[in-house]
């Protein structure tokens, strides 16, 4: 018998990136400390919070708000708000939406469901459909379109019931597998905005990432352990996906060289405070680096306004409120100077005139459109064939 290292019970579970044994309950222990300390170091929780944790039925996502729940308990006027985004994927979601169901029964809480069908009036199997019966259309990959729709609807719900944060159920590897995705498509600009703990940009609800030091295989086992329901299935567009090649790539390395996630981890996080400080700057000179607009007359305006910005910095740092210099730019100018605008469809904040989730929608309308136009027109042309036989 193989003792754990901690309590000398039988083990079960050998951890090879550390070397150490574990008996059921002091893995569950070590499991539930690596999410109290991230929540420490990075400071998740807060008093009188109400938190939205984004649950999808999955392991991630059931570990997540079963210890989220233990924590909470002892903070002060703090709460948990489980949503949960149905993509329309049958066979897979509606199954995994009933475990989750049953796991906030088991907590008390109450599930709120929002879908792609309610927000922006189409599922994943339509689109997935559509881009089968036209697959020269140029439709997207599906995990494209799902993670923008995703995002865009977790956050909505989560503005609309008024959270003060998004928890996320992102675990070690899916942060390893992104980083090293961000590298891999030589995307600086995502590396720099990606954030493990914040995403805090203006319209969008500050995400929380608590399980960031939890290593994807020991979530499984954490949810046995603890016997959380939890659907099992993947998704059966899952592997259309650039990070499902990733992630045997990792784990391929994990087993060959074990502690190389937590490695990727700590070099990200290393690296974090300057990727921070890199955003900061960008926001400031957005132009830094890059070629200029069409003329100098953007360049003077947009060099006005980083003046400005420089002013409001230097004011704010002698603790006077900028609060009304802002007032006064936006009647001098007409318009703040941040560079974030109003969607023109949803009117969710977003860099360009049209968001990313509402372009899609829009692109995939129009793509549907040409595939029934072309439908019929075969349609049509089998008739006359049928016709000129007769
Ligand atoms: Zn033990
Ligand atoms: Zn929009």
């Amino acid at each position: 018998m193989v003792k754990c290292n901690k309590c000398s019970k039988e083990a079960v579970v050998k951890l090879h990136y550390n070397k150490t044994d574990l008996c059921g309950n002091c893995f569950c222990d070590q499991f539930e400390n690596r999410v109290k300390n991230a929540n420490k170091e990075f400071k998740l929780i807060e008093l009188n919070q109400k938190i939205a944790v984004g649950i999808s039925g999955g392991k991630d996502s059931a570990a997540m708000l079963y210890i989220l729940h233990k924590i909470v308990e002892k903070v002060h006027g703090t709460t948990l708000q489980p949503i949960l985004i149905d993509e329309g994927i049958l066979g897979y979601r509606n199954e995994a939406i009933k475990k989750a169901q049953a796991l906030c029964e088991k907590l008390g809480l109450e599930l709120k469901v929002f879908s792609y069908r309610d927000g922006f009036k189409l599922t994943m199997d339509e689109i997935m459909d559509l881009k089968k019966a036209n697959p020269k259309a140029g439709f997207e990959r599906s995990c494209t379109y799902c993670g923008v729709f995703r995002k865009t609807l977790l956050n909505k719900a989560a503005l609309e019931m008024k959270a003060d944060t998004l928890a996320i159920g992102h675990n070690l590897d899916d942060i390893a597998q992104t980083f090293l995705m961000n590298m891999f498509h030589n995307e600086p600009e995502r590396l720099k905005r990606f954030d493990v703990i914040n995403d805090e940009v203006e319209g969008f609800v500050p995400r929380i990432k608590p399980l960031i030091y939890n290593p994807e295989k020991e979530v499984a086992l954490y949810c046995e352990l603890k016997r959380l329901p939890y659907f099992r299935g993947e998704c059966p567009y899952s592997n259309e996906s650039f990070r499902g090649e990733i992630k045997n790539f990792l784990n391929n390395l994990e087993q060959k060289f074990p502690g190389v996630k937590f490695n990727l981890l700590r070099a990200y996080l290393s690296m974090r405070g300057e990727l921070q400080k890199a955003v900061e700057f960008d926001k400031m000179f957005p132009n830094n680096g890059k070629k200029k607009g069409n003329n100098g007359k953007n360049g003077n305006k947009q060099e006005l306004e980083n003046s400005q910005k420089i002013a409001e910095m230097i004011v704010n740092a002698g603790s006077f409120s900028i609060a009304k210099q802002k007032d006064a730019d936006l009647q001098t100018t007409g318009k703040p100077t941040s560079t974030i605008t109003k969607c023109k469809n949803c009117g969710q904040n977003s860099s360009t005139q049209l968001c990313k989730a509402c372009s899609f929608v829009i692109e995939i309308g129009r793509k549907k459109m040409e595939t029934e136009g072309q439908n019929r027109a075969i349609g049509g042309k089998q008739k006359k064939s049928i016709k000129k036989f007769d």
